[in-house]
């Protein structure tokens, strides 16, 4: 296992991977081009570390098969994991022998008919390249890792930050470590695995606060002890309902003990804060949070809408939210307090207002297209207020004043996270008496801006309520489904190198 490789002094690295988060418990499903993968040589542009004349850029041979990234949403279907696959595997064929490969993936990917899909896809890429090519694989924490998944590879690790501030540092950190194995010719790194089976929000799990924030500092005094080369937690994903989703820990390193000991320390530290993990904002009803914010002197008061979050994999086309803000007496008329309502999709409500132009009023029916099992879709009378073309995700955007609330309506999804997401249509949410935004926890600038904030448990497709969800196919006993589960073997399970077979249980 500890054999010294042959030093590489320019190694051939290829790059792969597929992204996504996907919610089992939304209606919606994704289709290939929502990947707007990147192929060849366009997969660097990706990566400011890899953008020529850095270090890194000059130190190996990047060669891109494909990357695509999406935005959360729903399963992704067979036919499109096969187009992406197929595509992936060819070019990584036609690249001939390599020396390592960088697999950048998310985790949480969910597949029609498919367990595990980033194991199978990593299996398919194993079969292509073998078992002796070192391959290091850098997640989001928030991704799933089956022991399947840590057997493929060498090295794996994810962002130490949710909100995730060190995203591109966590890449880099993955293909760094990559680098520094190939070009000195070290051997490759025991992996010491343990999976937890708690399964938390990760509106629960923010490393601003505590407990997570004291958990995820432990990664640190992990990585500094000597033959510990990294180590990850990883929250896993909620909303998808496989074996595989629930916590796990991670460590890799040239020194079998400390690689051990750093494991079992991050899985007790998780498994023991348990209990404590809670939402990172105060929580209740829409309505509540609505009465709240009416009597609060606090302005913007941030209200997240979470059940219908499309960063975490809802369709973020539900109605059901924006129906009960409409129904408040309190909005009817165009004085009341100032509320915006981020968002709604209803390509032909924007077509209708576009056509009609600003300062119409406009009756349209919007949203509900894609999960109306919460409310069907909505009609509304208003006036608009901004139009806006050209958008990434949106296509159009459309703001529409339907008494004291402005409304914004898009063709396609899009998540609201920046401050100029509301400014480029005219909208001023720092001068709003309500914000009410489909979102889990507040990105930064929202955040930032926000002078109070709850956060409304409303039901969709990541409802912030496990329990109600309905999982079935999760291992159990789980944390928090069974509340008074015996301690588990937390101890760590080394994992076995690519050349020789996983043998055992997953255990
Ligand atoms: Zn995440």
């Amino acid at each position: 296992m500890s054999k010294n490789r042959s030093p590489i002094p320019r190694p051939r690295i290829a790059i792969a991977g597929l992204g996504i988060e996907s919610s089992t418990f939304s209606p919606a499903r994704t289709e290939a081009p929502a990947f707007h993968p990147l192929r060849g040589a366009d997969v660097l542009s990706r990566y400011a570390f890899l953008a020529p004349g850095t270090d890194l850029a000059d130190a190996a041979d990047w060669l891109g098969t494909l990357v695509g990234k999406a935005l959360p949403g729903g399963t992704v279907t067979a036919r499109a994991f096969a187009e992406l696959s197929d595509d992936l595997i060819a070019r990584l064929t036609a690249l001939g022998p390599v020396d390592g490969l960088w697999y950048d993936i998310h985790g949480a990917m969910t597949v029609e008919g498919l367990d595990d899909a980033e194991a199978v896809l990593l299996g398919r890429i194993r079969d292509v390249v073998g078992p002796d090519v070192l391959v290091s694989t850098s997640m989001d924490l928030h991704g799933n890792v089956s022991r399947e998944l840590a057997h493929l590879s060498d090295l794996i690790t994810c962002y130490r930050t949710a909100p995730h501030i060190d995203v591109a540092e966590t890449k880099e950190r993955a293909v760094r470590n990559l680098l520094d194995l190939l070009v000195n010719g070290a051997p490759r790194p025991f992996k010491a695995w343990v999976p937890v089976p708690v399964l938390l929000a990760g509106e629960q799990t923010s490393t601003r606060i505590e407990p997570a924030r004291g958990v995820y500092a432990a990664v640190d005094e992990v990585v500094a002890v000597d033959g510990v080369t990294d180590a990850a937690i990883w929250v896993g994903y909620a909303w998808a309902d496989e074996p595989r989703n629930r916590a796990a820990v991670v460590v890799t390193g040239p020194d079998r003990e400390a690689v051990g000991a750093g494991a079992e320390r991050l899985a007790r530290g998780f498994w023991e804060a348990r209990h404590d993990f809670d939402f990172v904002a105060p929580t209740d009803t829409l309505d509540a949070c609505l009465d709240e914010a009416l009597a609060s002197p606090l302005r913007p008061y941030f209200i997240s809408d979470t059940g219908d979050n499309p960063t975490a994999g809802a369709s973020g086309d539900m109605t059901w939210g924006l129906q009960q803000v409409l129904a408040r007496p309190e909005f009817r008329s165009a004085d009341g307090p100032t509320v915006i309502y981020a968002s709604v999709p209803g390509p032909a409500a924007v077509d209708t207002a576009v056509a009609a132009g600003v300062g119409a009023v406009v009756t349209v029916t919007a949203g509900a297209e894609v999960d109306d099992r919460h409310a069907g879709p909505l009609t509304l009378t208003g006036e608009v207020r901004a139009i806006r073309h050209g958008d990434r995700d949106a296509g159009t955007e459309v703001v529409l004043r339907v008494g004291s609330v402005h409304v914004i309506l898009t063709r396609l999804r899009k998540p609201y996270h920046h401050e100029h997401d509301f400014t480029d249509l005219e909208l001023r949410p720092r001068a709003a008496d309500v914000v009410v935004v489909k979102i889990g926890y507040l990105e930064p600038e929202l955040f930032d801006m926000a002078a109070d904030w709850k956060m409304a448990l409303t039901p969709g497709g990541v409802d912030q309520n496990l329990i109600r969800l309905g999982h079935r196919r999760v291992r159990r006993p789980l944390f928090p489904f069974d509340p008074t589960m015996p301690t588990p073997n937390l101890t760590p399970r080394f994992l076995p190198p690519p050349t020789e077979p996983l043998t055992g249980r997953d255990e």
